[in-house]
């Protein structure tokens, strides 16, 4: 007679507070072709390419840790885009979407979009993140130190010929982009994109003054309070945010607080550098290096360190974003990916 065995318990990896990491996410490069203001210098240095995983390298981690219990993966930078051949990294990793990964996604700036979203949609992704701080040209210019609005708007069309859905990304910059809000809310309900609005956080010297620009997002709603009752929402992506619903507006307004309401206690992350990097707080410079480990014993080499890096997790970021007060890392966002 067969015998019939109990499903597998479900894997799970648990940080040294009990927190439950199932979410990776990947800077897959540091580089970019914007030089937004709140997240780089003008003049970045970037790493040599020789520090780089390659993608296989990329792939092979990411597998032992989908084995060990990640669920979410999002591909994230600097900018995914640029990296060459970045689709074979998509392919190898959608790979195990259903096979122990529920959901692979990618946070990016949309200048490259247009001509990779149809391989995207092929490899399993069926949403992403893209970061637009304004709708106007000229300033959009300005914050991206450059950048060309029409290219994010073309790789936005071509997103949604793929049938990809689309949430955008707003940092919330006082005197440069909060008179903007209400519009870009009303921009994204009408064509079906919900709508992150995030805190800037002091990561990594940038030659503006955070602080100037710093807006608690409580007084960035003020004019969507004004037009519209807030209905707080169970829906989660996974990451940070937390939702709302609007009344009359079908679009979701999601709210990433780390300055004026702190989520680690929430947190499921950890973040993979493109140098074999796993840090487990995008707030402290605390790091375990897997790439030496990686290359000596392959994917069965990692688990000791990551056992040690779960183990380490720290309690929460301290963010300070006074006046004067230095950087919480001297790493930018794009070195740990967003
Ligand atoms: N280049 C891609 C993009 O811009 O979407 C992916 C990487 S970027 C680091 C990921 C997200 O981090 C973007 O939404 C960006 O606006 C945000 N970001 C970058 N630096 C930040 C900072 N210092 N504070 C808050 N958000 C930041
Ligand atoms: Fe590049 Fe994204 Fe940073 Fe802007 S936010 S400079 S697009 S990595």
């Amino acid at each position: 007679m067969a015998i019939e065995r109990e499903a597998a318990p479900p894997r799970a990896m648990h940080d040294g507070l009990g927190r439950r990491i199932d979410y990776l996410r990947i800077s897959v490069t540091d580089r970019c072709d914007l030089r937004c203001r709140y997240c780089m210098a003008e003049k970045m240095v970037f790493l040599p390419k020789r520090d780089i995983l390659t993608l296989e390298e990329i792939a092979a981690i990411a597998g032992r840790f989908i084995a060990r219990g990640v669920r979410r993966i999002r591909l994230s930078g600097g900018e995914p885009l640029v990296r060459r051949d970045f689709g074979e990294l998509v392919q190898m990793l959608g790979a195990h979407i259903g096979h122990g990964l529920d959901e692979l996604t990618l946070t990016t700036n949309g200048t490259q979009l247009a001509p990779h979203a149809a391989m995207l949609s092929a490899a399993g992704v069926r949403r992403i993140n893209v970061s637009l701080d304004s709708l106007d040209a000229d300033r959009f210019a300005h914050i991206t130190r450059g950048g060309d609005i029409g290219r994010v708007l073309n790789g936005l069309d071509a997103a949604r010929a793929a049938g990809i859905a689309v949430k955008i990304n707003m940092v919330a910059l006082r005197g440069v982009n909060d008179d903007e809000i209400l519009r870009m809310l009303r921009w994204c309900d009408a064509r079906g994109y919900d709508l992150t609005l995030i805190e800037t956080m002091p990561l990594g010297e940038v030659a503006d003054e955070r602080t100037d620009h710093y807006l608690p997002l409580v007084e960035a709603l003020e004019p969507v309070r004004a037009a519209y009752d807030f209905l707080p929402l169970d829906y989660r992506t996974g990451g940070p945010a937390r939702y709302f619903g609007l009344s009359g507006l079908t679009a979701k307004l999601g709210l990433i607080t780390p300055l004026s309401q702190n989520f680690c206690a929430g947190c499921n992350r950890m973040r993979l550098t493109c140098q074999g990097r796993i840090y487990m707080c995008l707030g402290h410079e605390d790091h375990i290096d897997l790439k030496a480990a990686f290359r000596a014993g392959g994917p069965e080499g990692l688990d000791q360190l990551l056992d040690l890096a779960l183990a380490t997790k720290p309690v929460a970021h301290d963010f300070n974003i006074s006046r004067g007060a230095a950087p919480a890392t001297r790493r930018h966002m794009s070195m740990t990916g967003g």
